[in-house]
């Protein structure tokens, strides 16, 4: 589909980054692109009009500004969810593994409660480590996660459906090979 066709364009590569044998899919320039902007925004939230979402959970960093403005579209509260140490209130967290190391996320306690609905948004899911331990976090404090999207999907890392196979649907505009 040529829109879709548009926002892969608009998406650029950068090689070697952060480290040597990494492409990365920098959405910059699709955040500076005021058209490539609204159609990603409108992508994202396309199914899930109607759907009683309270609250978009945005994973740091890039899925704070895709999930405010997705909050926005679906008359929704915005939660962010942090990397260790950087929320004030009292929190709980989720470790998960990188390729070197560990790291762990964080949500406010407060912030989803028991019952409500919730739509899980990043920029790009790889492995799927983030938001599989996003999902867990939040479910753990007893929110449905209703459904997690993403702009971009790297499929040969698998992480889309490491995510589906918690029970939680995908949603993901390209994807690159
Ligand atoms: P995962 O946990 O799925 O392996 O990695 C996904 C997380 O890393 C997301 O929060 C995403 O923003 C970030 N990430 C990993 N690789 C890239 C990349 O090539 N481009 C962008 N924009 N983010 C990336």
């Amino acid at each position: 589909r040529s829109a879709l066709d548009d926002l892969k364009n608009a998406i650029r590569t950068i090689p070697d980054y952060p480290a040597p044998g990494i492409q990365f899919r920098d959405i910059t320039t699709l955040l500076g692109d005021a058209r490539a902007f609204r159609r990603a925004v409108d992508e994202l939230v396309q199914p899930f009009a109607g759907l009683k979402i309270a609250k978009i959970a945005g994973i740091e960093a890039r899925g704070f500004i895709l999930g405010g403005a997705v909050a926005h579209q679906l008359s929704a509260g915005f939660v962010p969810v942090r990397k260790k140490g950087k929320l004030p209130h009292e929190t709980v967290g989720m470790p998960y593994s990188l390729e070197y190391g560990d790291d762990e996320i964080e949500v406010h306690r407060d912030a989803v409660s028991r019952g409500e609905r919730v739509l899980l948004v990043d920029d790009l899911v790889a492995t799927g480590g983030t938001a599989e331990a996003a999902v867990k976090l939040l479910s753990s404090l007893g929110a449905e996660v209703v459904a997690a999207c993403f702009i971009i999907d790297l499929p040969d890392l698998g992480g889309a459906d490491r995510v589906r196979r918690l029970g939680v649907p995908v949603r993901t505009l390209v994807s690159f090979a």
